[in-house]
């Protein structure tokens, strides 16, 4: 079964959606027309909830590809190859090719996106706050709606845990002050796991509370970060091995350090025997 569909291809990108994506715009529709706006708008007409539901969802939607697309826009520019980004239930992922060979690369890289929704969400804050005609009317409406959701979406992503935007930028601010990229990456997926864990947490106790649906959105969450910090800790294990086997010796990048508890020491001066052992 082919699970993603590639709706564009911009600057050698696929632009994909995996079909897990229509689960959540059925249910930020269905939040929006059915709960949020019928307590905010209770004078609109009915058709008018759905409309702009999924006008909101699909908006939504487009602004998380505007901020995957800052992150691989970055990293183009840093010349990491850039597969694509897909869309799926959770949001939205920038497919790279390898992560950024420098603490400053992944530290722009991992702001970029943040960046542009913090920006998409200002823009959309102020258009709400300088509305001419009728706040409450449907466009208006959504307009607000994007102002929080991304000001929401920028926030969310800055948590400091990785593989959230935040978990990298941290680890690029530990990286580039110790210099020790393999203890940047365990710091920033610790925090990464123990956030996860606080979801999964919060998000238990929101059911036993009685917000069944909510409670198990912010789980799964949890459970997917949780997952997928441990697994990003893995592959940056196996890339720091990896460079240290293929890094040319007059490499025109900073070197990954090999030993975490001598950080001072990189590919090109690791003594030979250890350089095998590695
Ligand atoms: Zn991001």
């Amino acid at each position: 079964m082919k699970a993603t569909f590639r709706i564009a291809r911009i600057a050698g990108m696929d632009i994909g959606v995996h079909y897990t994506l229509f689960i959540s715009f059925a249910l930020v529709t269905w939040g929006l027309a059915r709960t949020l706006y019928p307590t905010i708008y209770p004078d609109w007409a009915g058709r008018t909830f759905w409309l702009a539901g999924a006008a909101s969802a699909f908006f939504l939607f487009s602004c998380v590809l505007l901020h995957e697309m800052a992150h691989a826009f970055t990293a183009l520019a840093f010349g990491l190859p850039v597969k694509g980004i897909t869309l799926f239930v959770l949001g939205g992922v920038s497919n790279l090719g390898a992560d950024a060979r420098s603490a400053k690369g992944e530290f722009l890289i991992s702001v970029m996106g943040p960046l542009v929704s913090l920006v998409l969400g200002g823009v959309m804050w102020v258009a709400y706050f300088f509305w001419i005609g009728d706040p409450s009317q449907p466009v208006a409406a959504v307009v607000a709606y994007l102002a929080v959701v991304n000001l929401l979406i920028a926030a969310f992503n800055m948590l400091p845990g990785f593989p959230l935007d935040g978990g990298r930028v941290l680890r690029s601010v530990i990286w580039a002050t110790t210099g020790d990229f393999l203890r940047a990456t365990r710091i920033a997926a610790r925090t990464g796991q123990a956030l996860a864990l606080l979801l999964v947490v919060g998000g238990l106790a929101h059911m036993l509370l009685g917000n069944m649906l909510g409670g198990i959105w912010v789980s799964f969450v949890g459970w997917f970060l949780f997952v997928a910090a441990a697994s990003s800790h893995g592959e940056a294990l196996r890339q720091a091995r990896e460079a240290s086997k293929v890094m040319p010796l007059n490499a025109d990048r900073e070197p990954i350090p090999l030993f975490p508890n001598r950080p001072w020491q990189g590919a090109e001066d690791a003594p030979e025997r250890d350089r095998r052992a590695a």
